[in-house]
């Protein structure tokens, strides 16, 4: 068991309750485990009745999140909170204070267990994901919408029970434990918690389905509208052949459980996780989109979750925390998803191409290229509130570019020997957890060590300028044109990249 009570949380709490002129801080005290107990209620207005027990504390803040990992816009799910109670071991009714907006405390006289409880109605969805939906037959919860915090306890291990109807399904991707009363689980600290997302149903309102790779178990989860979809074997199979290909890129799978949940016709779009992600699925969507989509959401189980910026994670949930790295975070994701949909045999070379041929064309249509950068993109994002760029420029559609310009330039400047999967797997290596995250520098200073050549220049006209970007002369190190079609007569260098990048790895 890991000790859990951090000096730095305590004195967060501290500042927190001298400002509100109120409470003294808790001293650092022993170590526990946090127990959640979720339990949907179902009446004229829903609302899930959630409690918290705490060992050991005096005077814990309690706090909610303001925004959820990969939505990156401002929630704050504290205003959903209602019926707040704090009681102590004995059942005694302890005192709350209201510090600010997000952030509670309650009042113990000495160190002692907790008890919390509160309710939190259905909450309207995010830009990316449900966060509290209970319907007649179905409740969905992303845990920053529901679970709040011990500040200065979120590294401590937690345990989550499901209160859910008899004969209803739990799916969550984190690992159960059967006890006399029920099934327990335990995630090793909030963040892997909050980052694990909760669907109970009924099993005949679940399409479930499942494959392995690497003797891993893979569960789809069709739910919502399941009965709308008409071939679920086609889209696992299309799931199974991504992950192959993806573990193949990023040499192997660092997870024991992964769980694909389809909302079929639902709200919002896609939410990675570590173990899972949640996807809007819609039946007339082409196998492709559904494919390239899948892809970019199970390549975020490295590019953010486990190669981040040192910003994300762990998390500060109340201070939206800026990074100029979106673009990479989200663009070069979408890149390795179309490159891994390639290699999995999902789409072909030209399908390939004529991808990057129309992402071109959108972008150099769009006029505000000229005007934010990169990193402005990323940076400016919380101010925007769409979680997709700022002022007109997406990080997602500029970053994939840049993704695409970088693997050419990095091909050709190694000899077609490396690529940027080789700086994804460095930077996994590198900075992944229990690393903390890379810097804006360091993962400059890693494409530069790929390439075992100074690429900064090539890399700051990409990031941190408004310039065109280079499509025709990283496009011809392929042997390509600035639409992306051969060359004739183009160098044999140039084709054996184009074939290597095409084909191979
Ligand atoms: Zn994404």
């Amino acid at each position: 068991m890991r000790v859990c009570r951090h000096i730095i949380g305590v004195f967060l709490c501290y500042v927190l309750a001298k400002g509100a002129g109120a409470y003294a801080a808790a001293p650092p005290s022993s170590e526990g485990t946090i127990s959640y107990r979720l339990k949907p209620i179902w009446g004229n207005t829903p609302y899930l009745e959630i409690t918290l027990r705490v060992p050991e504390v005096q005077n814990p803040c309690l706090q909610m999140p303001v925004w959820c990992p990969g939505d990156y816009h401002v929630q704050n799910f504290a205003q959903y909170v209602s019926r707040l109670r704090a009681e102590d071991g004995y059942g005694h009714a302890l005192a709350i204070k209201r510090l600010d907006e997000n952030t509670w405390q309650v009042q113990t006289n000495v160190a002692e267990d907790v008890v919390i409880s509160y309710r939190v109605p259905q909450e309207p969805p995010g830009i990316f994901c449900e966060n509290v939906q209970i319907r007649p037959d179905q409740v969905f919860v992303s845990g920053t919408a529901a679970f709040l915090y011990v500040v200065g306890e979120k590294e401590c291990p937690t345990r989550l029970e499901v209160d859910a109807p008899k004969g209803w399904q739990v799916i969550v991707p984190l690992t159960p434990e059967q006890t006399a009363e029920s099934v327990v689980y335990s995630a090793e600290d909030y963040d892997a918690l909050t980052d694990s997302p909760i669907l109970i149903a009924a099993p005949a309102d679940l399409l479930i389905q499942q494959f392995v790779v690497d003797g891993i178990v893979h569960r789809v989860i069709f739910f919502d509208h399941p009965q709308e979809v008409t071939e679920p074997q086609t889209l696992t199979k299309t799931l199974q052949r991504i992950v192959q290909a993806e573990g193949e890129m990023m040499g192997g799978l660092p997870y024991s459980q992964y769980i694909f949940y389809f909302d079929v016709d639902g709200r919002g779009g896609g939410l990675e996780h570590r173990n899972s992600a949640r996807l809007v699925y819609l039946p007339e969507e082409t196998l492709t989109d559904f494919a390239a989509f899948a892809a970019h959401e199970f390549f975020h189980l490295w590019n953010v979750k486990r190669i981040r910026p040192k910003v994300l994670g762990p998390f500060d949930y109340v201070h939206p925390p800026h990074t100029r790295s979106l673009w990479f975070v989200e663009g070069v994701t979408d890149y390795f998803a179309w490159l891994s949909i390639l290699r999995a045999g999902l789409i072909t070379p030209q399908q390939f191409l004529a991808h990057w041929r129309r992402a071109i064309q959108s972008y150099m249509a769009n006029p505000a290229r000229l005007q934010v950068s990169a990193e402005q993109a990323s940076w400016h994002v919380w101010d925007a509130g769409n979680s997709e760029g700022y002022e007109g420029l997406s990080y997602y559609d500029k970053g994939a570019l840049i993704g695409l310009c970088l693997d050419l330039e990095l091909r050709y400047v190694t000899h077609n020997t490396r690529s940027l999967a080789d700086v994804m797997r460095l930077l996994l290596r590198r900075y992944a957890p229990p690393h903390a995250g890379y810097t804006e520098e360091e993962l400059r200073n890693a494409i530069n060590e790929v390439a075992a050549s100074d690429l900064s220049d090539f890399y700051n006209r990409l990031i941190q300028t408004t310039e065109e970007m280079p499509f025709g002369a990283c496009l011809a190190h392929a042997g390509l044109d600035a639409d992306c079609e051969p060359i004739p007569g183009a160098a044999e260098e140039a084709i054996a990249l184009r074939d290597r990048w095409l084909k191979g790895r």
